[in-house]
């Protein structure tokens, strides 16, 4: 069995399968190791949502990036198609975001100029105007903010494409195998002790989502989100948009089925699906569209989203272990941002130039920077 690679990547999520398939495109030998299966924690718990307006409300670094991910996927559709045989269910039909009152409606006007100001398109619409695009919706509204570029994938599809398409390119993967112990010595890293065997390389990348927190150091770690879902199988399709309110989301899937999200939970890695959750998602869910109140419950569960203290990502090499990098911590916004993510951290491993400005906002050290400077300001 080959031992020797390029780069060995730990957990096969989707942001450990993007980074894989944007190395193997560029030539390397990579390995996968996944502790269970591929896409088995976040990756295939999530809505699928591209919410790269839909999730910002104010400008960051991470909503530019946000932007530039969104940006990649019509292509990326075609590409892994054709790579993977595989549809990642890529639709274009943006998200709607609901004010029950003036409160909401306020919050929206002031998401809507900033958008605007971005550049983005970005409309507030009155009930009547937006009944006309989704006659289902309830008419107890204030108003709602449409935001067309918005789309969504199904995430499973998508990492399982990422993973084959990089497996076509000559990627290697190993799934029910635990990385224990990365290997370092005179500080750099040269390969990992597995459950199984030993492997070498002279880069090994952290995937691991919010889990394997204890092969970082302690700055990198993330705080696990437990989210809940719902999966609804309607008669007949009800609306083509994500609805979006408070607490709530709804992304309608092929075969007439929608994903109801999601609960918040921080501090829990549990997988169960709590009646209260279920109940809160569901009233939810029929203020925004009453004739979901005869859907059918196809399915339930839950998923950890990797969180941080600011909720970016972590993406960069870790100080004084050469080689050694984390790409971990995308929170709420994994699957929107693996394709960028990929390709950031390829560019990363090769050398190349990156943005400053992205690499200052994702290394692990910005948090104890920002305290430093806060403290030295006092
Ligand atoms: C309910 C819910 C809804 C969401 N909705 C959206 C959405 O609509 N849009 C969006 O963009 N994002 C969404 N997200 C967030 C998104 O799912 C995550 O940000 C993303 O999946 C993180 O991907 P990852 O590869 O970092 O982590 P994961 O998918 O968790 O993958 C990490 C992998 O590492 C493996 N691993 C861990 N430790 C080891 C080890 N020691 N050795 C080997 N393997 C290991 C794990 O088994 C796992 O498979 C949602 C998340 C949840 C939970």
């Amino acid at each position: 069995m080959n031992k020797q690679f390029d780069q060995i990547i730990v957990g096969g999520g989707v942001i450990g399968c993007s980074i894989a398939y944007q190395l193997v495109k560029r030539g390397y030998r990579v390995l996968i190791i996944e502790r269970n299966q591929v896409g088995c924690e976040a990756s295939s718990a999530a809505a699928g949502m591209l919410g790269a307006q839909g999730e910002f409300a104010e400008d960051s670094p991470l909503f530019q990036f946000a932007q530039e991910s969104r940006a990649l996927f019509q292509d990326l559709s075609e590409e892994l198609r054709e790579e993977a045989g595989i549809d990642i269910q890529y639709r274009h039909k943006g998200i709607m975001k609901l004010a029950f009152h003036q409160q909401q409606y306020n919050k929206l006007k002031t998401v809507a100029a900033f958008q605007r100001e971005a550049d983005n398109a970005a409309y507030l619409l009155s009930v009547e105007e937006a009944r006309k695009m989704e006659p289902s919706l309830t008419d107890n509204l204030r108003a709602i903010l449409y935001l067309p570029n918005d789309g969504q994938v199904s995430a499973r599809h998508l990492t399982k494409a990422f993973c084959l398409a990089a497996c076509h390119h000559g990627a290697i993967l190993h799934e029910q195998e635990k990385v224990s112990e990365l290997l370092m010595e005179a500080g750099k890293v040269y390969g990992v002790r597995t459950t199984e065997a030993t492997y070498y390389a002279g880069q090994v990348i952290v995937a691991t989502g919010a889990f394997g927190d204890e092969l970082l150091p302690a700055d990198y770690s993330t705080i696990p989100v437990k989210g809940e879902c719902l999966l609804l199988e309607l008669e007949q399709e009800l609306f083509q948009s994500t609805l979006w309110m408070d607490g709530c989301y709804l992304v309608p899937k092929q075969g007439k089925k929608v994903i109801v999200g999601a609960s918040s939970i921080p501090g829990k890695t549990d997988k169960h699906v709590h009646a209260a959750s279920v109940q809160k998602l569901l009233a939810r869910a029929q203020k925004m569209v009453p004739q979901l109140a005869e859907a059918r419950i196809r399915n339930h569960w839950a998923g950890v989203r990797p969180g941080t203290a600011d909720e970016m990502p972590y993406l960069g090499e870790i100080p004084d272990i050469a080689g050694l990098y984390a790409a971990k911590g995308h929170y709420r916004n994994g699957i929107l941002l693996s394709p960028i993510t990929g390709i950031y951290m390829a560019d990363l491993l090769e050398n190349k130039p990156i943005s400053p400005l992205y690499n200052d906002c994702f290394r692990a050290s910005r948090q104890a920077n920002k305290l430093e400077k806060a403290g030295e300001s006092k």
